[in-house]
């Protein structure tokens, strides 16, 4: 393999920019490393060599004209298919919008162009981002590089194995419950939902628009906050994107202080109901925050236990809501039944065949919880809880600066395992979706190998909203004194994936 596509995003840039290495050079190692590998992680839906490579060359031929260039011109990146571009379909994962060319890029998407960035392919998911594996992507799951009969997290498992399989050096995902977290902890990445409104979401194929967030995979802390700088800012677009800049993120992560800082364990995350291996690799962050001058404080949020609940009414609410949309008129699928074809059973047909069954459940039960007879049993009171939980993380950053916990209960599952239980699914989100019922920014960052199941272990850092720089603060320091102890990046525990093709 390419020594190149191990080094860090803020390594490469530097090489760029001393023209020591080519962007087109750069691009083309990842690209060969897909050819390569992809076949068994599967983190792509859709790989462009030729987009990547002619928006490689244009940023080598501005280089060498001279021209000003943004900071990662030329590095190349991968994006979750739920956010749409020009140049390549955008499915979310479902037959429903298979071989969908959007007329329109995200604004994210927008700002990597901008930036020079070449866009490597489109990586996979759980269908309309919803799941925990990516075994409920239509065209099947991606895999954990660590070991590919366990699954890489979801939604975004296709961004966190194609970052965790050097496919990339950073990817795009989103996380409306966990899907950008979630992944980076059972891959050995580095993964931030940034404050709700930081990013914007337009051009993103909405799950629940309430929840959504789209942020920076990385393999390190500085990587994901470079990546951060990129993607953030105000857009008109978005009704809901916050008018102020939060500052550099790089600019935090530098900083490696936790001084004086305090942290908040939250009691209802941590102990019981969690992997043995997954509390010791926490515990002994907590003791490194703490030998490096923290102060470590336990929180009680008493209503996170109604959070689940909370979530899988009001997520498929919206989603419900947002799905609405594909109805087999305007874009993707369009299945005409036998007998007359009626717009009601072309609808029918469209959606039955073109969804799969998380989708379909989660429709059912979205549509269920707003029908007038039980709409305020359900969906106003997990709009209650969603209130309870936002005044317990007032509560708790009253006496802490940033909160801590595991990322998720256990490492990463063996594929099949809990497909036919959506309850053992939903509960590996246990941590990471009261954020996203509050809005605030989250990040999970490795912390070592749990030694019980010899797979990745990650810790998770939460902020109030709009201090998505103290999570690149704490966790560039946290990640820092666990390179020192280790000798080496948590990646470079990972085993080496056998070539092929
Ligand atoms: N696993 C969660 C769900 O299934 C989170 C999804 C997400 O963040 N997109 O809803």
């Amino acid at each position: 393999m390419s020594e190149l596509i191990r080094k860090n995003a803020s390594e490469l840039v530097e090489l760029l920019k001393s023209r020591e290495i080519s962007s087109v050079e750069l691009t083309q190692a990842h690209l060969d490393r897909t050819a390569a590998v992809d076949g068994d992680v599967h983190s792509y839906l859709h790989v462009g060599p030729e987009a990547a490579l002619a928006a490689a060359a244009e940023v080598d031929r501005r280089r060498a004209a001279g021209e000003a260039l943004h900071a990662l011109a030329g590095l190349p990146i991968a994006v979750k298919d739920n956010l749409t571009t020009t140049d390549a379909p955008t499915t979310s994962g479902s037959k429903i919008l298979e071989g969908w060319v959007p007329q329109y890029d995200a604004t994210v998407v927008k700002k990597l162009r901008a930036a020079g960035m070449p866009i490597l392919g489109k990586t996979n998911l759980d269908e309309f981002a919803m799941g925990s594996s990516t075994e409920f992507s239509a065209f099947g799951p991606s895999r954990n590089p660590w070991d590919l009969e366990r699954i890489p997290g979801g939604s975004g498992g296709g961004s966190s194995s194609v970052v965790a399989s050097f496919q990339a050096p950073l990817a795009i995902g989103s996380d409306t419950g966990g899907s950008i977290r979630y992944p980076a902890f059972v891959t050995g990445t580095v993964g931030t939902k940034p404050t709700y409104g930081a990013v914007s979401r337009y051009g993103l194929i909405a799950l629940a628009s309430s929840l959504d967030q789209i942020g920076p995979v990385a393999r390190n802390v500085l990587d994901a906050a470079l990546l951060q700088d990129v993607i953030a800012g105000h857009d008109p677009h978005d009704s809901t994107s916050l008018p102020e800049s939060l500052g550099s993120m790089a600019d935090a992560a530098k900083k490696l202080d936790v001084k004086g800082l305090r942290v908040g364990v939250i009691k209802q995350l941590s102990g019981e109901g969690f992997q043995p291996g997954v509390s010791a690799r926490f515990n002994e962050s907590l003791e490194l925050l703490k030998n490096a001058g923290a102060e470590i404080v336990e929180v009680d949020c008493p209503s996170f236990e109604y959070a689940i609940a909370a979530y899988y009414l009001i997520l498929p609410a919206e989603a419900s809501s947002n799905l609405a949309k594909f109805d087999s008129v305007r874009f993707g699928l369009r299945v005409t039944p036998e007998g007359t074809p009626t717009i009601e059973r072309v609808m029918a047909a469209t959606r039955e065949a073109g969804f799969g069954p998380e989708v379909k459940r989660r429709i059912i039960l979205g549509t269920y919880a707003l029908s007038s007879g039980s709409y305020d049993a359900f969906y106003g009171s997990a709009q209650k809880v969603r209130t309870l939980i936002q005044r317990d993380f007032d509560a708790a950053f009253a006496k802490a600066d940033v909160l801590v916990s595991p990322t998720a209960p256990n490492t990463a599952f063996k594929l099949g395992e809990k497909l036919d239980d959506p309850l053992a699914m939903y509960l590996n989100d246990i941590a990471t979706i009261p954020a996203n019922l509050a809005g605030i920014p989250g990040m999970s960052i490795p912390n070592g190998v749990a030694e019980d199941t010899n797979l990745p272990s990650g810790i998770q850092i939460l902020a109030p909203a709009r201090g998505d720089a103290r999570l690149y603060q704490v966790g560039a320091a946290l990640e820092h004194m666990h390179e020192e102890i280790w000798g080496k990046r948590m990646i470079d525990f990972a085993p080496e994936l056998e070539v092929r093709g």
